[in-house]
């Protein structure tokens, strides 16, 4: 049995990037029933198509008509995105399922998922994403994360947010582990600011440019020392391996929701350590589910970097699962009950569900 349910949760501060202003995460999380085994997806689409074109509403049509009937042939996630290579892009579509499949093959084995992914480290290192605001208010959150002891500080940029806001940053923190994601919104135009970054340590600058912008991605990076992260780029082994081998990828923020999954993501991992690339996992603000299939992936032994995934309580008051992953010394574990570890907290998801369908009997 397949269920597809639709939730809205408030978040506790709003969220802004250069794509706009988000106060409150919709989610559509997938559930899957056989009678015994209770297993969960969660898709990292947006209600709007800024980040990606896929949207919710969007993809829900794609499960409902395309995907989910594939599920009557396969349960192993493996043949499932076999049978799914037909149907062109819908990556988040597509993942939400397999990521659901693994969550069920992982439970019916009895393992955790990460240690039925194997090739573990045990832990996650945690870094923070901290949504545009004043450089004042910028400041103050910095320092709270610091103390909370997050391994990497990440702030959202956005022309005309930049440079002023670095300097700060930089005098009052000289020596953290700062990076920047401008989430798509810069041009060659703007590559005087682009280079101006190169003095301010950064570990790293995500994404500054559009995401099939491969000509402006090979000629920025003649320009700028700073190393290029690319997130929204990789949407598939296939993205990856075109900027890798074009040498424009120093860093990749896998997103196992974006790129089609949890075999694509081991996929772009394979094809990242043989090319020296560094890995980190980012988030999309999901729900416990969804960061809980992060936080496995996190905990793989190629993935070095600090990544996203905070704890439960920096975006939600409360989530719609029963376990909350907190940070020890800057370190997320894995939860070691079989799947992904987490139970539904089924009166608080009911009081956030805005709308939810039963795909298959
Ligand atoms: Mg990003």
């Amino acid at each position: 049995m397949l269920h597809y349910f639709k939730v809205s949760i408030p978040l506790i501060q709003e969220f802004k990037t250069s794509f706009g202003v988000q106060y409150q995460r919709e989610a559509v999380i997938l559930r899957y029933y056989d009678g015994e085994i209770e297993a969960f997806g969660e898709m990292v689409s947006d209600e709007y198509p800024g980040y990606s074109y896929e949207f919710n509403d969007a993809e829900i049509i794609v499960i409902k008509k395309y995907l989910a009937p594939i599920l009557k042939k396969t349960q192993d996630p493996e043949e499932f995105s076999k049978l799914t290579e037909h149907i062109k892009g819908h990556n988040m579509a597509k993942a939400a399922l397999e990521m659901m499949l693994y969550d069920y093959i992982s439970k019916k084995e009895e393992k955790p998922l990460y240690k039925f992914i194997g090739r573990t480290k045990g832990y996650a290192d945690v870094g923070i994403s901290i949504g545009i605001s004043s450089i004042d208010a910028t400041i103050s959150t910095v320092e709270k994360a610091v103390n909370r002891g997050y391994k990497r500080i990440k702030v959202k940029i956005q022309k005309g947010h930049d440079i002023e806001l670095l300097k700060s940053l930089r005098g009052k923190f000289p020596n953290i582990p700062l990076s920047v994601d401008a989430n798509q919104d810069y041009t060659l135009k703007d590559l005087e600011t682009l280079k101006k970054l190169d003095d301010f340590n950064l570990e790293y600058i995500e994404q500054p440019l559009g995401k099939d912008d491969f000509i402006g991605y090979t000629k920025l990076k003649k320009e700028i020392q700073t190393k290029i992260c690319l997130d929204e780029s990789i949407e598939s082994p296939e993205s990856a391996i075109m900027y890798i081998e074009a040498g424009i990828a120093d860093i990749i923020n896998l997103k196992p929701g974006r790129m089609g999954g949890i075999g694509n993501t081991l996929k772009v991992i394979d094809i990242a350590k043989k090319n020296s690339v560094g890995l980190w996992v980012g988030g999309m603000l999901e729900t416990g589910i969804g960061r809980s299939f992060n936080i496995s992936i996190a905990s793989l032994e190629d993935v070095k970097l600090p990544g996203d995934t905070s704890p439960n309580d920096k975006y939600f008051w409360k989530d719609i699962t029963m376990e909350v992953f907190t940070m020890e010394n800057g370190r997320i574990y894995p939860f070691n009950n079989p799947g992904i570890g987490v139970t539904i907290d089924y009166p608080n998801f009911i009081q956030v569900m805005k709308d939810g369908e039963k795909i298959i009997d």
